[in-house]
């Protein structure tokens, strides 16, 4: 093995908060580092600030595996809890600390390690292209914008998404899609506040939005929206084989009971969420009134095939006969790669070989990502992610992000094998 950990520390160096509007140098040290390795390599300019950096190496095949990842990092602060400056990498115990590390700094430069190692070798046998996005961490918000731009230069076959490394139980993770999502506020308001001795003949707002909320989602979190189940894909006996989730550990993270089939449900169960309500008086002491204005915000998960657009229209329906006001604002479409699909069966039997365990595959992550954007813009069939760096206690976000560097050897090696398998049988 001869990937470079000081290259990789030399990445790590550089301060690419997007949040900060930093980025930019870090994109430059791509680049350079690309050409140096003979890729050809690019920086391709979006609406956004930091450029997105892309390459691509072209072995002849017919067909192209699309490498996606980041690097831009959240913000390090607070910075006190750090016990090394986070742009410093330090190595301590078999880990080396940095912020970016895990998250995703570390899988890009290994797989783009890896890569540059197969074609030394001469051992790539399938046309590769590297695109690194400078503001994931702030939320994509050029993303869209970006891949339409350039979907003619992204074309590939399979796409592998920027990294899921090993889980809780040490299992190598695969994630093969995303919930989506729905976000709205609802408001309902009426011409003033009034004293509440009008209670007998005026209706409040904050009732009206109760009931209106109970009869949206019954006790068992069943969701009550016309069609809202209608399209909802269950999870197939392939599927569930390699479901696996840790009842006590995920307790502990969460410092809550949870019920057993945990895992089947944050996968496959769509929810209807209250993320706050705001109405009336909550100040010191008492005030006798009718509130004249309920504002509540509402996120919707959803899993394939359900489509955001179909459900607030269902919304929309039930709360326009309450007079109550639907404000969509964010809207994600879920994704699902089938886990009898080429890039997901290479992903599991290479890890097989690497790890010599199961991997645990997630058919889709219980949170939300622009997956589907890149499936119906590129036209990609096949996204996974699996071959990241990190583990569970990489402190993702949070202080003392690190990774053990064996992991870093390890997930190449992985990389090396999916690569390979993936290349068979291309004519
Ligand atoms: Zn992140």
């Amino acid at each position: 093995m001869s990937l470079s950990i000081l290259d990789l520390f030399e990445f790590l160096k550089i301060d690419t908060t997007s949040a900060k509007g930093k980025g930019e140098e870090g994109a430059k040290f791509l680049l350079d580092y690309m050409r140096e390795k003979d890729i050809n390599s690019e920086l391709l300019k979006g609406k956004s600030k930091n450029p997105y950096v892309y390459g691509e190496i072209n072995v002849g095949s017919k067909e192209t595996l699309l490498i996606y990842n980041h690097y831009d990092v959240q913000p390090v602060e607070p910075l006190d809890k750090w016990n090394s400056d986070p742009f410093t990498p330090t190595e301590k115990e078999g880990k080396i600390f940095a912020r970016g590390v895990a998250d995703d700094k570390g899988t890009l430069m290994m797989r783009l390690q890896t890569i540059i190692e197969l074609v030394k070798e001469k051992k790539l046998k399938i046309n590769i292209k590297f695109i690194y996005e400078g503001e994931e961490e702030i939320g994509s918000p050029n993303i869209v914008d970006f891949l339409e731009k350039y979907k003619d230069t992204l074309k590939a076959d399979y796409l592998l998404w920027e990294g899921s490394g090993k889980g809780s139980d040490g299992s190598p993770e695969i994630v093969l899609g995303v919930k989506g999502l729905l976000y709205v506020e609802l408001r309902y308001r009426t011409t003033k506040d009034l004293h509440s001795m009008y209670a007998p003949i005026i209706e409040n707002p904050v009732w009206k939005i109760i009931y209106f909320l109970r009869d949206l989602r019954s006790p068992n979190g069943k969701v009550n929206l016309e069609g809202f189940y209608s399209k909802v894909k269950r999870l197939s006996e392939e599927e569930i084989k390699y479901l696996k989730g840790n009842k006590s550990e995920m307790e502990n993270a969460l410092g809550q009971k949870i019920q057993s089939n945990f895992i089947e449900k944050l996968i496959e169960e769509p929810t209807c969420n209250i993320d706050g309500i705001q109405s009336g008086y909550t100040g010191e002491g008492s005030k006798t009134v009718i509130p004249s204005y309920v504002i509540v915000k509402i996120d919707f998960r959803l899993v394939p095939e359900q489509d955001p657009n179909e459900v607030l229209r269902s919304l929309e329906k039930k709360a326009e006969a309450e007079g109550i006001e639907v404000i969509p604002l964010g809207r994600v479409k879920p994704y699902r790669t089938s886990i009898e699909s080429k890039i997901a069966r290479e992903l599991i039997s290479s890890a097989k070989d690497v790890y010599g365990i199961n991997p645990v595959v997630l058919p889709n992550s219980p949170g939300t990502g622009p997956m589907q954007s890149f499936a119906s813009i590129l036209g990609i069939r096949q996204i996974a992610d699996g071959i990241g760096v990190d583990y569970a206690g990489s402190n993702i976000h949070s202080f003392n992000e690190n990774i053990y560097k064996e992991d870093y050897f390890l997930a190449s090696n992985w990389m090396k094998e999916f690569v390979a398998k993936l290349s068979v049988g291309i004519t």
